[in-house]
């Protein structure tokens, strides 16, 4: 039996791999950063084998809360990834009971969104008239930061922002991405036309390149924790920023939806700018409308569940969702998906998955076309 990490977003140590039953691992932190959640590993030569694989560090992880409840996903075909019902937490470890039918499984937090994949992603939307494909810079590892302009700027058009992934290890923010773009490029789809007739949307699928193959739960290659850099990003250290941020002050912004999951909370949710100094009553009944219509869509989206709002003034302006809608007085959210499952419907196979992720990306249209005759 051997246990290897993937070269694309792979995450583990191997302390002792010897017995089967007592197989230990250890969950490494962000290059420079002291966080750590998430996981992807692959084990070689135990088809037929029952294994329990402990993450004995899970205690010391950024959201130990979050792994009550919680169970690992796995595959054997890299398309289709199963939740392990016998995952628990014990004693601070994280403990994974499994027999692999296969020669190789994979084991991983949340269903793996591969470089590979994102650059297919790119390469697919470009095919549409629709699309402008755009490199805004270099991330601190090198690596392309690319940007989809979908549809033209124009006279009275209003301007939207999606941006997904400035925590790497939220892979379901990029699974959203697909569905949304999937839908959005569709020429026979009706709300796509509708929306590209009064809106033009630019849309960084990945804003954390580095992180993502690095295998980071919550940072950049410098260590940077993306959504915590809004309010005055630098070359040096958080590129990503810089450079989504200049283009914005290019195109102006009237709605900005910035893609995550949450380690903890089993709902799909949106967090939003209630506490910057220049919340209006505009904002706040687009944000409803918005919301209503996301939940007009989807039984899977809701907002009993979610984060507290902020007091009067009291929000954190390094923050993505707060700084765009006090610098350009618009409509800005965080929408949050799960790691777990949607607890109010629920899949007992997948838990909340890449294809769940895609169809809240999908229906993300209708709120987006509801709300454009009011943003300005
Ligand atoms: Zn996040």
């Amino acid at each position: 039996m051997h246990i290897s990490t993937p070269h694309d977003s792979g995450n583990i140590r191997v302390l002792a791999a010897d017995d089967p039953n007592d197989i230990r691992l250890e969950i490494v932190r962000d290059g420079e950063a002291d966080h750590r959640q998430w996981f992807h590993f692959r084990v070689t030569g135990a088809k037929g084998v029952p294994l329990t694989l402990r993450l004995v560090n899970a205690h010391a992880c950024s959201y130990p809360k979050a792994w009550d409840g919680y169970r690992a996903v796995y595959s054997s075909d890299r398309e289709t990834w199963l939740r392990e019902p016998a995952t628990s937490y014990e004693d601070g470890a994280l403990v994974i009971q499994h027999t692999p039918s296969a020669d190789v499984v994979w084991f991983a937090y949340f269903a793996p969104y591969s470089l590979d994949r994102h650059d297919q992603l790119l390469a697919t939307c470009q095919q549409s008239d629709r699309v402008q494909l755009e490199r805004l810079g270099a991330t601190v590892d090198g690596l392309d930061l690319d940007m989809l302009r979908v549809g033209e700027p124009g006279e009275g058009k209003r301007v939207y922002w999606v941006i997904a992934r400035q925590h790497p290890g939220e892979s379901m923010a990029e699974w959203w991405m697909e569905g949304f773009l999937a839908r959005l490029l569709d020429p026979a789809d009706g709300q796509a036309r509708r929306l590209l007739e009064g809106a033009v949307l630019y849309v960084v699928p990945n804003m954390n390149p580095d992180g993502s193959r690095r295998g980071h739960l919550r940072t950049n290659a410098a260590g940077a924790n993306l959504n915590r850099e809004w309010h005055g990003p630098t070359r040096e250290k958080s590129p990503e920023v810089f450079h989504v941020l200049h283009r914005m002050s290019e195109t102006g912004v009237d709605l900005c939806l910035d893609v995550h999951g949450d380690e903890e909370l089993p709902y799909n949710f949106v967090s939003g700018a209630e506490g910057i100094p220049g919340w209006t009553d505009r904002l706040a009944e687009l944000q409803r409308s918005f919301l209503q219509a996301y939940m007009d869509a989807t039984p899977d989206f809701q907002v009993e569940y979610g984060y507290g709002v902020d007091a009067p003034g009291e929000a954190n302006l390094t923050m993505c969702t707060n700084q765009i809608a006090e610098r350009f007085d618009c409509l800005a959210m965080t929408l949050e998906m799960p790691f777990k499952d949607s607890a109010i419907t629920p899949d007992e196979e997948q838990g909340w998955s890449p294809d769940r992720a895609m169809r809240l990306g999908e229906d993300v249209l209708l709120p987006m076309v509801r709300v454009l005759p009011h943003l300005r």
